[in-house]
């Protein structure tokens, strides 16, 4: 099998143990396939970049001993690319120019395709792509089959803001088809947004790809943790421990501690996917 991963994590605030887990599936899932694994940073959202969080993410990588198979990309330096994407979309008209609003939208969290039919300029708009009345469905590996309709679960979204930023979905999609990636290994925070990239992908006429959405570690509030909510960054002193502490979150039998890349080599020889727990949450406590 051809297997190609990778770890995507956005700089918008220092890893924490959740960010862990899913860097220790996706690799381990890699390995344990005999396939690559490579680190993305996605960072084109400038305005939520949080400070010093890139030096970071960079410090835990080498802390926790995981190498990526090619050199780190960087979206903001990828510009070009999103917007050449873009540029197909629109050849195909499947893309509009939208002047809504946040406010205007209101609480309606589903475009309802108010600019669909208004054909304006694309200058200093935000820029949506048309979804079709139809359900996409995929299999993930671990959740079982996600479907969603796209008219009526999603509406047209969003692929560059009005402010120039391009948003996760394209730039993701675009990404993960240059580079190659097979399999996608990430938090099931993320599970809602596969039907829109797998209808981006295809009308970009990328191939599908494989998804496996993990459970989410929660804190003792019952929240997932996230940057949002202050989880508690890495500390890198405790590599060892913490990693031995995410592979056992994952299911996976319990490895003696020493150095993470011996750690890492045991995990990825004792990988099997069947023993994650199921459901989109790990019932135990984490901070
Ligand atoms: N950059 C995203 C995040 O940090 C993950 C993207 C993905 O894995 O598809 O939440």
């Amino acid at each position: 099998m051809v297997y190609k991963g990778r770890f995507a994590p956005s700089p918008t605030g220092p890893l924490h143990f959740g960010s862990l887990i899913t860097a220790v599936a996706s690799y381990c899932d890699a390995k344990a396939n005999q396939g690559k694994w490579i680190v993305r940073i996605e960072d084109t959202d400038i305005p939520r970049i949080y400070p010093d969080s890139e030096q970071h993410i960079l410090k835990c990588l080498d802390a926790f001993e995981f190498e990526s198979d090619v050199e780190i990309i960087y979206q903001r330096n990828r510009l070009d690319l999103y917007h050449a994407a873009i540029e197909q979309l629109k050849q195909k008209q499947l893309v509009y120019a939208c002047e809504c609003t946040r406010k205007m939208l209101g609480s309606n969290h589903i475009y309802l395709g108010t600019c669909r039919e208004k054909h304006l300029d694309f200058t200093n708009q935000a820029i949506r792509v048309k979804v079709s009345d139809q359900n996409i469905c995929f299999q993930d590996r671990l959740q079982g089959q996600h479907c969603s309709n796209l008219i009526t679960d999603l509406g047209d979204f969003v692929l560059k803001r009005r402010d120039g930023i391009i948003n996760y979905q394209l730039a993701v999609v675009v990404d993960d088809y240059l580079q190659g990636i097979t399999h996608v290994v990430r938090g099931a925070d993320l599970l809602d947004n596969t039907e829109r990239q797998i209808w981006l992908g295809q009308l970009l006429g990328y191939p599908q790809l494989e998804y496996m959405h993990l459970p989410l570690a929660m804190n003792a509030q019952g929240q997932k943790l996230s940057k949002q909510n202050l989880a508690q960054a890495l500390d890198i002193q405790y590599a060892p421990e913490l990693l031995s502490q995410a592979i056992s979150a994952l299911g996976q039998p319990s490895i003696e501690i020493d150095q993470p890349h011996k750690m890492l080599a045991q995990a990825i020889t004792q990988w099997d996917i069947r023993l994650i727990p199921k459901g989109t949450e790990i019932q135990r406590i984490f901070n």
